[in-house]
């Protein structure tokens, strides 16, 4: 049975709650809908749970939007960061190194796909995706093939909320009403034919494409076929333009893989990752890319060949501290082979409890990345809303309710989550 949300809200947390909604602007979200609302106010989290300012504990089901990797309040990962506050809390990478940022920048080259070579550092999964498509750019002005400076990218793509990134983006709510601000790109449908017959034509003014390898996620958990991601990366490389893989959310083992690439055995000229980077812990981004792209910025200083960008807290100690003491995890807990086998008991609950309702259109897994479809408009947030009632916290994208439980989440809390879900569309959709 699932754990049931106490209804009643202390004195302190409608006072926070008062407060919120006197002072604070949420992301993604109409204020009048909120201000109307009960806000939950965390307070803590332990392990897969998030625990309200009334003690309430909720099932983290989307990782605190696709970030927890190893659970919330780990050990190893607060004490890394506290032993570097000890040392050292932030010091610039313009014109400066720093201890922690020597590390990872060493340990992501180690662990991501061969040719990647190369980590620039920023703040968010936004930043990662701007600075490749800047690098990008910049590469060919450098080759001296300066027409190269078009990007293709798919349909239904997402890959950030800046301007940049929201131009390479294809979700029409998300993106529609920007549309004069941004810069035009060639948009392809998800088939081999399609590019390929754009490649043939505009490759000379292009300088490269984007792609979510294998799940377009905030689309909605839209999965890819089999093969794609691979012959994307060979037409590309034939035609001369570079690929970049946007692996924020797909990063960190969330498809079964350290990296989707994998997967099909690609290794793109380009990478961003954030999201899971730290392990959910604080924000850090890195973009990647190989040797080749790098020896195009080099050159004799007053060239003005180095690449032009660079955010204040670039390669932040406490947040590279934190990142390496994830990864360290990773390999002491084999969290790689552990997610197979969660993605697969994860899968047999779905079927059993989710796929044969007849709410639900379709349901999309890859690792642990989950969508479920529901066939009714409008039902996906009213399911999340219910779903706290049942102890777990969710959040749709649309019509689709989205898990993405933290990569530690045990076989017991999985049925939890899986129960609630289950619960939740049946209680609104009955
Ligand atoms: C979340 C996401 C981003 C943007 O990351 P932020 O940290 O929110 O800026 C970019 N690309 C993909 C694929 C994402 O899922």
């Amino acid at each position: 049975m699932p754990h049931r949300a106490s209804t009643k809200s202390g004195e302190r947390t409608v006072q926070l709650a008062d407060l919120d909604k006197r002072y604070v602007w949420h992301p993604f979200t109409q204020m009048s809908d909120w201000n109307d609302g009960r806000p939950l106010v965390i307070e803590r989290g332990e392990g897969s749970y998030l625990i309200d300012t009334d003690g309430n504990r909720y099932l983290d089901g989307v990782s605190s939007l696709w970030t927890v990797v190893h659970g919330h309040g780990r050990a190893e990962i607060n004490d890394a960061i506290r032993a570097q506050l000890d040392d050292l809390a932030h010091s610039t990478l313009l014109g400066l190194a720093n201890v922690p940022s020597v590390h990872l920048a060493h340990s992501l080259v180690d662990i991501a796909p061969a040719e990647l070579e190369k980590v620039f550092y920023s703040d968010s999964g936004s930043t990662a995706v701007e600075i490749a498509l800047k690098m990008a750019f910049q590469y060919w002005q450098q080759r001296g093939r300066p027409d190269k400076h078009r990007f293709i990218s798919l349909v239904n793509a997402y890959h950030g909320d800046t301007v940049g990134a929201v131009s390479v983006g294809g979700i029409d709510l998300f993106h529609g009403i920007f549309g004069k601000l941004l810069f035009d790109t060639i948009q392809v449908p998800i088939e081999v034919g399609a590019l390929e017959k754009v490649l043939d034509e505009q490759a000379d003014g292009v300088a490269a494409m984007i792609v979510e390898p294998l799940v377009q996620g905030a689309a909605g958990m839209l999965m890819q076929p089999d093969g794609y991601l691979g012959e994307v990366a060979r037409l590309c490389r034939a035609h001369d333009v570079l690929l970049i893989a946007d692996e924020v959310a797909t990063g960190f083992g969330r498809t079964g893989k350290m990296f989707a690439c994998e997967h099909e055995g690609v290794s793109p000229d380009l990478m961003c990752l954030a999201k899971g980077l730290t392990g959910g812990y604080l924000p850090l981004a890195a973009t990647l890319a190989t040797r080749e792209i790098y020896d195009a910025f080099l050159g004799a200083r007053g060239d003005n060949k180095q690449f032009f960008h660079g955010h204040t807290y670039t390669g932040n100690p406490l947040a590279c501290a934190a990142a390496l003491a994830s990864l360290r995890l990773f390999e002491q807990e084999k969290v790689i082979e552990r997610v197979v086998v969660r993605a697969e008991q994860l899968r047999v609950l779905l079927q059993e409890r989710i796929a044969p309702l007849k709410a639900v259109s379709e349901v999309r897994q890859r690792g642990l990345m989950i969508g479920i479809e529901l066939g009714v408009e409008g039902a996906g947030y009213d399911v999340c809303q219910r779903a706290r009632h049942y102890g777990v916290v969710v959040r749709n994208l649309g019509d689709v309710v989205v898990l993405m439980p933290p990569l530690s989440i045990t076989e017991p809390e999985l049925a939890i989550l899986v129960s609630a879900v289950d619960l939740s569309i049946q209680d609104v959709l009955k």
